[in-house]
């Protein structure tokens, strides 16, 4: 009988968090390029009804891989999976909501991603502060926290200009930020404005690399000269040019009486207390909302997709 073979120890997890349209696409993009770091994207993609899943597989990989399952580090990734948990890539659930499947689930695709691309470091860029919280509590697994904030009124415009309406973003995002800010309460995490990333990347990777105990790589601030994977993302992956080009066209695109009326509805957000009464009740049905609500865009779009049957 032979030994198994030793695994390696558990890569550190970096999990961005805050509101879609924020800049995580860049973040991770930045974070990725650097050595001995791999950018995964969005893993709580995995779960089986994620929405939009079934458009992300289909898509071309971000290497140039026809898609998602014919690239070659997501079929290693796969493989790997398939030895540890006897469940591929599609077949796993990242949402488990048993929390002992949750963690072995989500330990072994952490280290199945790290041991495909030799990285010690693996950027999940979920956002979400319920998959964040659930990782935290993971007791050998060494989560770093990054919270990344846009302006709410630059967050809201991204999704007016997409013709969907203000209130509800602006609504989603106040109440994202007070629960993002209850699941990091007491915790060291980083604070990320995207207005100084994009301004300063420099400075904001360093913040970033420090708490991971690296130093920046002088020139790796040029994502197009590495391979990427990252599931999910925006088109920035795609550029041929790293050239960061900050958005603030919501500063004459949306009308005064929006950005003022957004601006205020977020600062609970801001300001917020920890440990609202009933704000687990009240989560827990604005998630479900939020999700019936992007299972509709999703489907809309999916019906409209040359890449989904
Ligand atoms: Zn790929």
């Amino acid at each position: 009988m032979t030994a198994p073979a030793p695994r390696r120890a558990l890569p550190t997890v970096v999990y961005i968090a805050g509101e879609g349209h924020s800049g995580s696409t860049l973040l991770e993009l930045l974070l990725g390029s650097q050595p001995g770091v791999v950018a995964a994207g969005e893993l709580c993609m995995l779960a089986p009804d994620a929405p939009g899943r079934d458009r992300v597989f289909a898509k071309p990989c971000v290497c140039g891989a026809a898609t998602r399952p014919t690239c070659p580090f997501w079929g290693e990734v796969d493989a790997r999976l398939r030895d540890e948990l006897g469940a591929g890539l599609l077949e796993i659930r990242v949402d488990d909501p048993d929390d002992a499947r949750f963690a072995a689930t989500n330990r072994a695709l952490v280290a199945a991603i790290a041991d495909a691309s030799g990285a010690a470091v693996v950027v999940d860029s979920s956002k979400r502060s319920d998959r964040l919280a659930r990782l935290l509590a993971i007791p050998d697994l060494d989560v770093v926290p990054v919270a990344l904030f846009r302006d709410p009124r630059g967050v809201v415009w991204s999704h007016v200009r997409r013709e969907r309406g203000w209130l509800y973003y602006a609504a989603a995002y106040a109440w994202g930020a007070m629960r993002l800010r209850e699941v990091l309460a007491g915790r060291p995490a980083p604070f990320i404005r995207y207005e100084r990333l994009a301004r300063h990347p420099e400075a904001t990777l360093d913040r970033i690399l420090a708490l991971l105990g690296r130093a920046r790589v002088a020139g790796a601030l040029d994502w197009t000269a590495h391979e990427h994977h990252a599931l999910a993302g925006n088109r920035m992956q795609r550029e041929r040019s790293a050239r960061i080009r900050i958005d603030e066209r919501w500063r004459t695109a949306l009308p005064g009486w929006v950005r003022a009326a957004v601006a205020a509805m977020a600062l609970p957000g801001r300001l917020a207390p920890t440990g609202l009464p009933g704000a687990d009740a009240l989560d827990r049905w604005l998630l479900a909302r939020a999700r019936e609500r992007s299972v509709r865009m999703h489907a809309a779009k999916d019906a409209a997709s040359p890449w989904v049957r």
